[in-house]
């Protein structure tokens, strides 16, 4: 099946609000394996809108249109769609009384007449009942041509979709679509790419690279008769990747590197104390993302300034004054001081120029130290990031969460 979206409605084509729903349902179908090579936005205008519709179902099977189902004069997409098929808007009763059932809060001036036009629904159609607002959503199916109508406000939108329409696509098609995402560190994905091309030239299961900010995700997907045998080839695949990767792999779909390194320590009840310099507490915002990191997390300290560093951490004058605020020497000396002055089992430290000033030619900007001190060992890492503040920060933060997760499971080796 080859789908189509057209998002109707003049505030996003003027840019006054971002297509979202565009960018959510493009990836649900992505996850429901149709295929999609066109999308539209129109503005409220109804011969611009039916020249878009006359167009999108000239290559598509299916057209899922957000927005314009509203009680207004300019939403116009169930008439514009209807007269496309050439089927009546019939008046529903019980439409109605869910409005009025809806609108009962609301309605203390009386029902709003214009509301009544959200009643009317094409010949035929599949009413998508809406819980979340007055505008029911629409399946029309004519002559192999499927017009999916969906109210444009996200809250109502997203579950609709989610709750009636994957419902209904799943029971058409006869094959099941399954997905599952590696996520990988410290390799980048033109490297992923070379070491897995013959793998992504298959067309079933599909091999993906993405790059992300500081990672780099593979997604494979498969195609099964049943949910079963889409899972097995994905699991095929994926041992496959894991022998030539397996190293650079810490985790799998929503499993982030907080959550993964969170996770480790929240298992393993070990206790962990930070002490950032240049991230300024973002490695420990990004660990307090995470629920229940509370059991982990003793505490955390911001040593800026050199006087910082001496007075919390117990960093030595002379290391200091011999090696500088951003060097090896610091960064181990911080790592061990505030695992002590924390008691806790991981101390964490972050020393860098995060820039745009700051650099010299031997230390330049994004050049950062992570350490890390656990069961009597201190490690550091030297990084070289590259980008703007924000870019070294963030990708500073990545390193040290890894630099974590490493230390303890090579502790377990
Ligand atoms: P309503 O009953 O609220 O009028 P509607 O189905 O007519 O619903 P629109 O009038 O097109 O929808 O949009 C209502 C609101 O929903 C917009 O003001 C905007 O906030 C949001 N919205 C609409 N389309 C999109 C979109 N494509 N992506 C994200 N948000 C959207
Ligand atoms: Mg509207």
């Amino acid at each position: 099946m080859k789908a189509e979206i057209i998002a109707v409605g003049t505030e996003i084509l003027v840019g006054d609000i971002v297509n979202t729903n565009a960018q959510f349902l493009s990836r649900e179908l992505f996850n429901l394996g149709i295929d999609m090579y066109y999308q539209t936005v129109a503005g409220d205008n109804p011969l611009r809108l039916a020249e878009a519709i006359r167009l999108a179902f000239g290559r598509a099977d299916m057209v899922i249109f957000s927005g314009g189902l509203g009680p207004t004069e300019d939403d116009l997409t169930k008439e514009t769609v209807a007269e496309y098929f050439g089927v009546p808007l019939l008046f529903h009763k019980e439409i109605q009384d869910e409005i009025k059932e809806y609108l009962k809060g609301y309605a203390k001036t009386g029902y709003p007449e214009s509301n009544w036009k959200q009643a009317y629904i094409p010949e035929d159609a599949l009413i998508l009942h809406n819980k979340r607002g007055t505008a029911p959503g629409v399946i029309l199916e004519k002559d192999g041509k499927i017009a999916v109508l969906l109210p444009g406000p996200p809250r109502e939108l997203l579950p609709m979709f989610t709750e009636e329409v994957v419902p209904y696509l799943r029971a058409k098609s006869d094959f099941v679509m399954e997905a599952k995402v590696l996520r990988l560190f410290g390799i980048g994905e033109a490297r992923v790419g070379e070491i897995v091309s013959d793998l992504m030239a298959g067309g079933n299961p599909t091999v993906a690279p993405y790059a992300k900010d500081n990672e780099v995700t593979l997604r494979i997907a498969a195609k099964g008769k049943t949910k079963a045998e889409a899972e097995q080839m994905i699991e095929t695949v994926r041992q496959e990747i894991e022998s030539r990767l397996g190293e650079f792999v810490y985790g799998y779909n929503e499993e982030n590197m907080a959550k993964t390194t969170a996770s480790l320590l929240m298992n393993r009840g070990l206790t962990i104390a930070c002490a950032e310099s240049c991230t300024a507490g973002l490695l420990t915002a990004t660990l307090g993302d995470i629920p229940g990191v509370s059991a982990v997390l003793s505490e955390s300290i911001v040593t800026y300034s050199n006087e910082a560093k001496m007075k919390y951490l117990g960093v030595q004058k002379e290391t200091l004054e011999q090696f500088g605020a951003v060097s090896k020497e610091t960064a181990w000396e911080m790592a061990e001081g505030i695992r002590n002055a924390a008691n806790a089992d991981i101390g964490v430290s972050i020393t860098g120029i995060a820039g745009p000033d700051g650099g010299t030619p031997e230390k330049p900007v994004g050049l950062v130290y992570v350490g890390v001190s656990y069961c009597g060992n201190v490690i550091v890492k030297k990084l070289n990031l590259h980008g703007n503040r924000t870019k070294v920060r963030q990708g500073t933060v990545m390193h040290a969460l890894n630099a974590v997760r490493e230390c303890i499971l090579k502790n377990e080796r």
